[in-house]
């Protein structure tokens, strides 16, 4: 527990190793934390992600691509694409599960030892804030347990209520 931390604000101001995005299939960007992420990482992103796009044609549902930071304070962008919430039944809770583990593969891979996340799919994709929390905070402390190397996930909630959520989670 003592290498989460949970902050409150603009993922794009805090600087850290890998900072991770909720982007979508297409990967050219979007509103919420990706049009954050574009806005202040600068063009570089984008083109890195447009020729992801034209080598494997995007991204699926529950993976993630590594880009560089552009001008962001940190090293790679992870590009994780987040379900859709359509009513529970359409293997949400495992895609979003996937979802943060697609983020731990590139992490380990890259050997990464610090990261953001923002609370993904809870936007723009509307998964329901608790469920995404529990699920989120269950794959974190899995993978933390799986790599003693990574010394630091920040989870950076934009609202405060998610914010609320996840430190009545941690608190108890
Ligand atoms: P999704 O399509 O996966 O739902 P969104 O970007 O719409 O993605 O929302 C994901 C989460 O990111 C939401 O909780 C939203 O409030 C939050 N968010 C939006 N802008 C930022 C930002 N600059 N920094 C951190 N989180 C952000």
């Amino acid at each position: 527990m003592h290498k989460i931390k949970l902050i409150q604000g603009d993922i794009t101001t805090i600087a850290v190793e890998a900072m991770v995005n909720a982007a979508n299939s297409s990967l050219l960007g979007g509103g919420g934390v990706d049009g954050a992420i574009h806005r202040a990482g600068g063009p570089e992103i984008l083109d890195e992600c447009r020729k992801i796009k034209n080598r494997q044609g995007g991204c699926k549902t529950g993976d993630a691509v590594i880009t560089q930071a552009g001008h962001l304070p940190a090293d790679y962008v992870i590009h994780a694409v987040g379900p859709f919430w359509s009513g529970g039944n359409n293997h949400e809770c495992e895609l979003l599960r996937k979802t943060y583990q697609s983020c731990f593969d590139l992490i380990s891979q890259y050997g990464i030892k610090s990261v953001s996340f923002p609370n993904i799919s809870t936007g723009i994709y509307k998964f329901p804030k608790e469920l995404a929390a529990q699920i989120a905070l269950d794959v974190i402390k899995k993978s933390l347990a799986e790599h003693p190397e990574i010394q630091q996930v920040n989870i950076c909630c934009f609202e405060p209520e998610s914010y609320q959520i996840y430190l009545s989670m941690v608190s108890r």
